[in-house]
C-alpha cells in the first residue's frame, strides 16, 4: 500500500536533494509508484537522475510533471526548524520543498492510489515525468527527458505540471503559458587612453550609457489578452578601472527580457543588435554580444481538458481559477513541445524562502483535486 500524501511528502523532504543532488528522492518515488503498479524508468543524463513512470499501456496518457530537487535552504539559523526534518506546526508542514514541489508530487501519487482503488480497469494510462534538475541550469532534466520520450514515440495526451501556481489560496490560478526569457551580455570595446587626451582614445563608457538608455526606453508592447507587457531590465553594469585619469578600454552590461508571444528571441536579437550597431558606428567603438535564451513565450490554448480542470478545482475549492501566464519560466516550456500542458499545484507564497510551508488541509484538498481530475479525464 503506498503512503498517504503527508507521509510521502515528509519522506521526500527528508532527502536533502539540493539541486542537482538527488539524495534518494527519486528512489522514494519509484518505490511508492511500483507498489501502485507503475513501471519505473530511472534515466540518467550526465550526473542527473530523472524518472519516467507509467501505469497502463493504452491511450490516452495523462501525465503529471514535476521536480524533486530543491533550492538551498540559505541561512539555516534563520529557519525555526531543520529544513530537512519535516515538522508540523500549527497545521502546517514545514521543510525545504514543502510547496516547491515535493508535497505536490506526494498529492498526485496519493490521488492515483485513490483513483485506482475505485477504477481498477480505467481505459488509458497515467504517467509521471519527474526530474532532479529544475532549480539549477536545467539542461539534464526535463529538456532531455522530453527529447528521449519523443525519440521513443511515447505519446502524452495531456500534462499537468504540479508547480506552486497559487499566489495566496489554493484554487486561485492555473498557468496556461509563460513568457519567454532572454539574457544579453554586452561588451563595448574602445581604446584606452589619458583622460586629458580624449582624441587619442575611444571611450566605451558614454556609448554604453547611450545604448542602455536606448534599450531601456524601447516600448516592446502593451501586453495581450493572455500576457502582461514584455519588460527589459538592466541587471549588471561594469567598467574595470583602477585609475581616475584613464579612459577605460571596455564597458560591459547585462540585461534580461521577459517577453510575451508578440516577440521571439530572434526578433528581439535583431532589434537589439541594430541599436548596438548604430551606436558603435557613430563612436567608432565595437561591440560583442552573447545571448542566452531560457525559453520562448508559449501558451496552451485552453481546450476541453483545461476547462474540466478549471471546473474540478472550482468545485472543490469554491474558487474559479484564473488562467494566467504570469511568473518566471518553468519546465512546461519543454513539455509543451510534446503535449498540451497546464500548471496547477500548491500555494507558492513561501517557496524558496526560509520556513517554506504548506497547510495540511491544502494537501488533502490538492489530493482530492488531482483525484477528481483523473476521474473526469478517464470518464
Ligand atoms: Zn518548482
Amino acid at each position: 500500500m503506498p503512503s498517504s500524501e503527508l507521509k510521502l511528502a515528509k519522506e521526500l523532504i527528508r532527502c536533502p536533494s539540493v539541486t542537482p543532488k538527488d539524495a534518494g528522492a527519486l528512489n522514494v518515488l519509484a518505490k511508492n509508484l511500483r507498489s501502485l503498479g507503475f513501471k519505473c524508468q530511472l534515466i540518467n543524463f550526465k550526473n542527473i537522475k530523472n524518472l519516467y513512470a507509467k501505469l497502463g499501456k493504452s491511450s490516452p496518457n495523462f501525465c503529471y510533471a514535476g521536480h524533486t530537487d530543491v533550492v538551498p535552504p540559505g541561512n539555516i539559523k534563520e529557519w525555526s526548524v531543520d529544513p530537512f526534518k519535516p515538522s508540523i506546526i500549527n497545521n502546517k508542514l514545514i521543510g525545504r520543498g514543502a510547496n516547491d514541489m515535493k508535497a505536490s508530487i506526494a498529492c498526485f501519487i496519493a490521488a492515483v492510489s485513490k483513483f485506482k482503488t475505485k477504477n481498477k480497469k480505467f481505459k488509458g494510462s497515467i504517467s509521471l515525468l519527474i526530474t532532479g534538475d529544475e532549480e539549477g541550469i536545467a539542461i539534464n532534466g526535463t529538456k532531455k527527458l522530453v527529447k528521449y520520450l519523443k525519440k521513443k514515440r511515447e505519446k502524452i495526451n495531456f500534462c499537468i505540471v504540479g508547480e506552486p501556481t497559487n499566489p495566496n489560496r489554493l484554487g486561485e490560478m492555473i498557468k496556461i503559458g509563460r513568457r519567454g526569457s532572454i539574457t544579453g551580455r554586452l561588451n563595448i570595446i574602445g581604446t584606452q587612453g589619458h583622460v586629458a587626451y580624449p582624441h587619442d582614445a575611444k571611450n566605451p563608457a558614454p556609448v554604453m550609457v547611450k545604448i542602455l538608455n536606448n534599450i531601456e526606453n524601447i516600448k516592446l508592447d502593451k501586453g495581450t489578452k493572455n500576457f502582461q507587457p514584455s519588460n527589459l531590465e538592466i541587471v549588471k553594469m561594469n567598467i574595470e578601472n583602477t585609475a581616475d585619469n584613464v579612459i577605460p578600454a571596455e564597458a560591459s552590461a547585462t540585461f534580461n527580457i521577459r517577453f510575451n508571444n508578440k516577440h521571439s528571441s530572434n526578433s528581439l536579437k535583431k532589434k537589439l543588435n541594430n541599436i548596438f550597431q548604430k551606436a558603435c558606428k557613430k563612436s567608432k567603438c565595437s561591440f560583442k554580444i552573447s545571448y542566452m535564451v531560457s525559453g520562448e513565450a508559449f501558451i496552451t490554448v485552453p481546450n476541453n481538458t483545461t476547462k474540466m480542470i478549471q471546473n474540478t478545482i472550482k468545485k472543490i475549492t469554491k474558487i474559479k481559477p484564473k488562467l494566467s501566464t504570469s511568473g518566471g519560466t518553468s519546465d512546461a516550456r519543454f513539455i509543451r513541445k510534446i503535449s498540451p500542458c497546464v500548471e496547477f499545484g500548491l500555494v507558492g507564497k513561501t517557496m524558496h524562502k526560509v520556513d517554506e510551508a504548506v497547510s495540511i488541509s491544502d494537501l488533502k484538498k490538492l489530493t482530492n483535486i488531482y483525484k477528481n481530475i483523473l476521474a473526469n479525464n478517464f470518464k
